[in-house]
């Protein structure tokens, strides 16, 4: 039997550290095949580059490099230069955690979401450090993930976004399926001057807080456990349909 064709993307661009965890991680499964960025493409979202070329090289066997933004590379990949359609599709290991709010920022969560999109089973993968001492973990976490979607799948419009924590295998206390927390973010604007006298600005400041909330992604890294968190495509406000529609709709 054909081996099961595994696609992996991540933000932080082709040399990381992450992807060729992910890449060690996941040969045993199936047929990888990597496409990612050229460049560091962290906290880019969902972006995709419709306004000029994109250029892809071959850096190694089912390895192509590509001068775009992680959606750009699933897109291309999934839509013409795969020679079959994936059977999964995995973003990561992140340098970094996405937890929380993170996943609307996340290049790496959205490499998935473009995966799930085009109606692929998917899932993103990040490492809670932002820097990582540890990455085999993270990559068994990964092996255990992929090998179960690809036995049993996923629901149709939802994709799952694990953290794991930045420690050895003995020291991580277990798994627990988690909701979204909530970020509490610190940006500040830093403004500078160029070597010509010209202000630009940096956006920074302290590291993203969070709201202790039990049940949480947050709450399980805090724990030392891997965190796995199901999302869906739709973010309709439900429970709020009705009394919007009370007070806007018309005809
Ligand atoms: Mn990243």
């Amino acid at each position: 039997m054909q081996k099961p064709l595994i696609l992996l993307t991540n933000d932080d661009g082709i040399t990381a550290p992450g992807l060729a965890a992910l890449a060690r991680a996941l040969e045993p499964l199936g047929d990888v095949w990597v496409f990612a960025p050229d460049r560091q493409n962290s906290a880019v979202g969902h972006g995709v580059s419709l306004h000029r070329p994109l250029r892809v090289e071959s850096v190694a066997p089912q390895w192509f490099m590509v001068d775009g933004t992680p959606t750009d590379c699933v897109m291309l990949a999934v839509r013409g230069l795969l020679p079959r359609r994936p059977s999964l599709v995995a973003s990561g290991i992140n340098c970094g955690a996405n937890l929380g709010d993170d996943v609307t920022y996340s290049g790496t969560v959205a490499g998935a979401y473009e995966g799930m999109l085009l109606g692929l089973p998917a899932f993103s993968i990040s490492n809670a450090s932002y820097q990582p001492q540890f990455w085999e973990p993270a990559g068994r976490v990964a092996a255990r993930v992929a090998a179960h979607i690809l036995a049993k799948g996923l629901p149709p419009h939802v994709m799952l976004n694990v953290n794991v924590p930045d420690c050895p295998d003995e020291e991580i206390t277990g798994l627990s399926v988690t909701r979204m927390g909530r970020r509490n973010y610190q940006d500040e604007i830093i403004e500078r001057k160029d070597p010509r006298g010209g202000r630009y600005f940096w956006i920074g400041g302290a590291l993203p807080d969070h709201y202790a909330e039990e049940g949480t992604d947050f709450a399980a890294v805090e724990l030392k456990r891997v965190s796995v968190t199901p999302l869906c495509r739709d973010i309709t406000a439900h429970g709020y349909l009705d009394e919007l529609r009370n007070v806007l709709e018309y005809s």
